[in-house]
């Protein structure tokens, strides 16, 4: 049976307290199926800072390099808020990613019927919704030179450059229509191809690649529309491709459709080693208090088995296991609900265990 090597970085914060959940998770699927994990821990963040005055250490670099998939819990906190920004424990993650070649990212919005409630719009508004947006995390004008403040003519100018290269645009559109195709098939290209020239291109390309997948629907809409549509009707949208930077203010719109941050896992992907997180910080208010959600790295975990273990049974099983647990009432402080079971950051991971635990083998 083939074995996976699993790099697992529990950060700073609540970290470590939602990776233990995580971890329960991993060990009761190698448990029922037989498939091994090796998970290797490395540090990461501002604990790795305090100790190698490094938020990314080598070693912590090789061993996702040489891993097939990276668990990550979060980084930071007000200890480190001060560093200089080379050594910040955000750095670590950046590092990551560039390193590991990440360059989609993966940031699935569901509503769960049982925290309909959660959400800050009504429920006929976000009842059902099942998203995924993919965002293109290596170029844009994160990436972009020229770049930088400088002085022209006796005053400041600040600039930045949005810039894609065609096989950037196509290898995230490719992901985006592969993803699509084993979902409802309708993917959404978001950009700006009226005003700036860089997204016609993009726009082009995405159509060139839709080429290849006749069976997926796929529309163009502008950002500025689709801010707009994702309040007004976010029910007509599956999957959305769009841009580093389009992508970054979407995205964080589309999670606050469900109002619980505690339950948005992510995935980032690329070549060969995929990361995958909860979309939430290290929230030091809680930390070490035993009250975080765990179930937002646990979702994470279903995301690594569908797509890098190519597991979508064991990804299904993990999903249900948590919606069942809600549906019984039970629910951290962060979903609070009137009439609910309110359990800490273990017992939510036990119960998710035990819920798979009862499946049928
Ligand atoms: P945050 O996401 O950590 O917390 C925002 C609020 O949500 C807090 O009140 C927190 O208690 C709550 N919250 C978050 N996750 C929760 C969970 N699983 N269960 C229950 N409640 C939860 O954002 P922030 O406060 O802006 O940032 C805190 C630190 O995290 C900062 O140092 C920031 O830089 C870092 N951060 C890291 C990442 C990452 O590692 N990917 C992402 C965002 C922020």
């Amino acid at each position: 049976m083939k074995g996976y090597r699993i790099a697992v970085l529990p950060g700073d914060g609540i970290g470590p307290e939602i990776v233990r959940e995580a971890v329960k998770v991993l060990g009761v699927v190698a448990e029922r199926t037989g498939v091994r994990f090796d998970l290797h821990e490395g540090l990461v963040g501002g604990g790795a800072y305090d100790r190698f005055g490094t938020p990314l250490p080598d070693e912590t670099m090789q061993l996702a390099l040489a891993s097939d998939a990276v668990l990550l819990g979060a980084v930071g906190g007000p200890k480190w808020e001060s560093l200089d920004y080379s050594v910040r424990p955000e750095r670590g993650l950046l590092g990551l990613r560039s390193g590991l070649g990440l360059y989609a990212n993966l940031r699935p919005v569901v509503v769960f019927e049982d925290l309909i409630d959660a959400s800050p719009l009504k429920p006929d508004v976000v009842r059902g919704i099942d998203l995924m947006i993919v965002r293109e995390l290596l170029g844009d004008a994160y990436f972009g030179k020229p770049r930088g403040v400088r002085i022209e003519n006796g005053r400041r100018i600040g600039i930045n450059t949005m810039v894609y290269t065609e096989e950037e645009i196509r290898r995230i559109a490719k992901t985006a229509f592969d993803l699509a195709q084993t979902r409802r098939k309708k993917l959404l290209s978001v950009d700006k191809a009226n005003v700036l020239e860089m997204t016609e291109l993009w726009r082009d390309v995405v159509t060139e690649v839709g080429r290849d997948y006749p069976e997926v629907e796929l529309r163009h809409m502008y950002v500025d529309n689709c801010a707009m549509q994702l309040i007004r009707n976010p029910g007509q949208f599956d999957v959305i491709v769009t841009t580093n930077m389009f992508g970054d203010i979407l995205s964080d719109e589309a999670s606050m459709l469900t109002g619980s941050l505690g339950m948005l896992p992510s995935a980032s992907l690329g070549a060969k080693t995929a990361m995958y997180e909860p979309s939430h910080g290290s929230a030091p208010d809680i930390a070490g208090k035993g009250v975080a959600n765990p179930l937002a790295t646990i979702l994470s975990v279903a995301m690594m088995f569908r797509h890098s273990f190519d597991r979508t049974a064991e990804a299904d099983q993990v999903e249900k296991a948590v919606r069942m647990v809600l549906k019984e009432g039970f629910r951290t402080e962060d979903i609070r609900q009137a009439g609910a079971v309110i359990v800490g950051t273990a017992e939510m991971g036990d119960l998710v265990v035990e819920r798979l635990r009862a499946f049928p083998a």
